[in-house]
């Protein structure tokens, strides 16, 4: 199946949004197999739109449409649809009756026009819009199947996960299963991870590997198109141990559970506590380790120490070190760390120093960072990073270089 992205919006041409649902389909499809060979971008104008969908059907059989299912006058899509597949619009109650229960509800006064938003083709399956009011919908007609998505990509991610995948599977699949499966990996650039799986990837088609790459932390889908649930995963197995082979340094979990969510749930089962002292990072480490509710049971306080007063007075860093190797440096990250640790009396203590830039500090380019680890009974010791020039990308990385090392 071959497939074309058309996305609507004047705001998109004129450069003040940004297209991120044609990247967000695009994975989407690349997910199940479909090959999408085309995007465009079209304004909010009939004639450009027809002529977009026209050339659309001379080379795809599968067309999303992203935008324009609203009820103003610049919203298009629906009209424009069904004057060039001569197909009427019906009203589809179910989103109807959500539209003026969601405004009983509210102390907004419905606008006439809303109900537009509960208008779809008449042969067309609604494709229900858990976030919003405006119902999507998918079309079998002729020989293309046809998709309206709504631009926010707020419904629109919701409407594909949780509705369209679903109708594109049905027809894609007759009676056989997708099974997938996510892998995350830290501490690779996806560069550098897509190099070392290339072999594994090129040509796959079934199971299909998706690489996505999120702030440091990435993530790889494997998706298998199977009889049965068990064969697909058999068939998964195979590919991900392929996968892992050349990468089990840094694997780091399943599922969609985040690095500092892994580091959580482990401490938690071995009954460890943890706390910081932390500098460049001002706290940033501790809140992800308090995001969540059962924080209490491996945290009890930790200390952000900015200044070099303030990391000697009260955290008791010592003159020497300061003296001798700057606060920059190794040996301040690992009194950091282990004071910390005992001033909190935790088992695990971290210690972050750096410098965020993007000005130098004591001579050290921005980006230079240490971070001190001290664990009970065993030797405390520091690592040296140096990421980049960005402030807070430098901050950010230090947080999750942090979980990485005490996973
Ligand atoms: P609404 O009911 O909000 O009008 P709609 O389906 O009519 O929804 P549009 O009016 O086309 O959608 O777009 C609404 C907003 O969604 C835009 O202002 C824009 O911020 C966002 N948006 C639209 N298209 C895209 C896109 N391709 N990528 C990212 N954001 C988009
Ligand atoms: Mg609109």
């Amino acid at each position: 199946m071959r497939a074309e992205i058309i996305s609507i919006g004047t705001e998109l041409l004129l450069g003040q949004v940004v297209n991120s649902n044609a990247a967000f389909i695009s994975r989407e499809l690349a997910a199940l197999g479909i090959e999408v060979y085309h995007h465009v971008t079209v304004g909010d104008n009939p004639d450009r739109l027809t002529a977009a969908v026209k050339e659309a059907e001379e080379r795809a059989d599968l067309i999303v449409l992203s935008g324009g299912l609203g009820p103003t006058e610049d919203d298009i899509t629906k009209q424009t649809m069904s004057n060039h597949l001569d197909m009427d619009l019906i009203l589809h109650e179910e989103t109807e009756d959500r539209i003026i229960t969601y405004h009983k509800n509210s102390d907004f006064e419905m606008p006439e026009n809303n109900q537009l938003q509960a208008l779809i083709l008449a042969e067309s399956t609604p494709l229900k819009n858990d976030t919003g009011l405006a119902v999507g919908m998918m079309l079998d007609h002729g020989d293309h199947q046809y998709v309206l998505l709504p631009g926010p990509p707020d419904e629109l991610q919701p409407m594909v996960e949780n509705h369209l995948k679903d109708e594109l599977i049905k027809r894609l699949l007759d009676k056989q299963v997708l099974v997938s499966r996510v892998l995350r990996f830290f501490g690779i650039t996806e560069a550098q991870l897509a190099k070392k799986i290339e072999a594994v990837v090129k040509g796959q088609t079934n199971p299909t590997v998706a690489v996505y790459a999120n702030e440091g932390e990435i993530t790889v889908r494997i998706t298998a198109r199977a009889e049965t649930e068990k064969e697909g995963n058999r068939c998964i197995d195979e590919v991900e141990s392929q996968i892992l082979e050349p990468l089990t340094d840094y694997f780091f979990g399943y599922g969609e559970k985040k690095l500092d969510e892994v580091v959580r749930d482990l401490l938690m089962e071995q009954g460890l506590t943890i706390t910081a002292a932390e500098s460049l990072t001002g706290g940033a480490f501790l809140s992800s380790i308090t995001s969540d509710i059962s924080a209490g049971s491996v945290f009890e306080g930790g200390i952000v120490t900015y200044s070099t007063e303030k990391k000697h007075d009260v955290l008791n860093v010592s003159q020497k070190t300061i003296d001798n190797f700057g606060v920059v440096s190794p040996e301040c990250a690992i009194e950091m760390a282990e004071n910390s640790r005992k001033m909190f009396e935790a088992d695990i203590g971290v210690g972050l120093t750096g410098v965020a830039g993007p000005g130098s500090l004591e001579g050290q380019i921005p980006g230079t960072v240490y971070i001190g680890l001290s664990y009970k009974g065993n030797a405390s010791f520091a690592k040296h990073f140096h990421f980049g020039y960005k402030r807070n990308k430098n901050r950010r990385l230090a947080v999750l270089n942090t979980h990485d090392m005490v996973r």
